[in-house]
C-alpha cells in the first residue's frame, strides 16, 4: 500500500447524486479494496499507476479547506463519502473525517456518513450535534467468507453490526446500505433480520459491472465460485430479467414487514 500526504485545494465538490448536494472525500483512493468498486474510475482523475486498491492520497490539510464562511452551505446535504471511505484505517491517526465533521457542525449542515468500518463509532460525540444526521453502514454479505473475499479489507460482520448498535444507542438515525448486492450470495433477509433493532432504513442496491469491474468480479467467480459465473454472465449479457424480479421482492418484502427502505436498481446490462 502506497500511502501519501497531499496538499489539496478542495474538499467539498457539488455532488451528482440525487441525495446530496456536495459530497466530501478525505482520502484518494481506498484501501479497503473492494473488488466491485465503482470508484475506481478516479484513478484516470489523479494521475495515479499503481491498481485501485493499492494507494491512498491523505489530504492533510483538509480541515483548513473548509471555508471560514461556510453560510452558503448553511442545511445543505452532505455525503462523506462518494469516493472513499471516510474511516480507512489511517483515518485513526488523521483524524480528518472528524476535523471535517468538527467544522461542518456550525453550520447545520444535513449529514449522510456511511462506512465500512466500525471507526465510525469514535465519533458518535460529533455525529451527535447535528440536528440532521444520517450514519449508514454498507453491508454486503453476512457471510463473512464472502465478505472477506470481496471486500478483503473492511471490518467484519460482527464489528459493523455491534458498530450499528452503538450509533442506534446514541440516537443517531441509521441505515444499512444493502449493495452491491450479489446474485445468490447476498443474503438480504438475514442481513435485515440480523440489524433490524437498530436501523431505521435499507438502502438497496445491485452489482454493477460496468466497464473494468466485470473482469475482476469474473476472476473471482471463476476462482471461488464457479459454479455461478455462468448465472452471473447470463444476467449482465443475456435476457435476463433477474434484478427486475429481485428489485420487486424486496419491494414486496419490506411492504409486507414496514421496513422502511430505497431501492437504487439499475437494470442496464453492462
Ligand atoms: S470502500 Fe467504497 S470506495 Fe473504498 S474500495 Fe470499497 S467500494 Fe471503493
Amino acid at each position: 500500500m502506497i500511502v501519501r500526504e497531499l496538499t489539496a485545494k478542495n474538499i467539498i465538490t457539488k455532488s451528482n447524486l440525487p441525495s446530496a448536494d456536495y459530497v466530501i472525500n478525505p482520502y484518494v483512493g481506498c484501501s479497503h479494496a473492494c473488488i466491485y468498486c465503482y470508484a475506481r474510475f478516479m484513478k484516470r482523475f489523479t494521475n495515479h499507476e499503481e491498481p485501485w486498491g493499492k494507494f491512498v492520497d491523505v489530504k492533510i490539510n483538509a480541515d483548513e479547506l473548509i471555508p471560514n464562511n461556510l453560510e452558503k452551505y448553511r442545511g445543505k446535504k452532505f455525503f462523506i463519502a462518494s469516493v472513499t471511505d471516510p474511516y480507512l484505517h489511517y483515518e485513526r491517526e488523521y483524524k480528518l473525517t472528524r476535523k471535517l465533521l468538527e467544522k461542518l457542525v456550525d453550520i447545520d449542515a444535513q449529514i449522510d456518513i456511511q462506512s465500512k468500518s466500525d471507526l465510525i463509532v469514535r465519533d458518535i460525540d460529533v455525529l451527535k450535534q447535528f440536528n440532521n444526521c444520517k450514519a449508514g453502514i454498507t453491508m454486503t454479505a453476512l457471510d463473512d467468507t464472502i465478505r472477506r473475499e470481496v471486500e478483503p479489507y473492511t471490518a467484519s460482520v460482527e464489528k459493523r453490526v455491534t458498530a450499528l448498535q452503538a450509533l442506534s444507542e446514541a440516537g443517531l438515525f441509521t441505515y444499512v446500505f444493502i449493495g452491491p448486492i450479489f446474485p445468490y450470495l447476498t443474503d438480504w433477509i438475514g442481513i435485515i433480520e440480523r440489524t433490524k433493532p437498530f436501523v431505521k432504513e435499507y438502502v438497496f442496491e445491485n452489482l454493477n459491472v460496468k466497464g473494468t469491474i466485470w473482469q475482476d468480479i469474473a476472476n473471482w467467480l471463476r476462482g471461488k465460485h464457479p459454479e455461478l459465473y455462468q448465472k452471473y454472465y447470463d444476467i449482465y449479457f443475456g435476457r435476463s430479467d433477474y434484478w427486475a424480479v429481485e428489485e420487486a421482492r424486496i419491494a414486496e418484502y419490506c411492504r409486507q414487514n414496514g421496513i422502511r427502505h430505497r431501492i437504487y436498481f439499475h437494470h442496464g446490462k453492462e
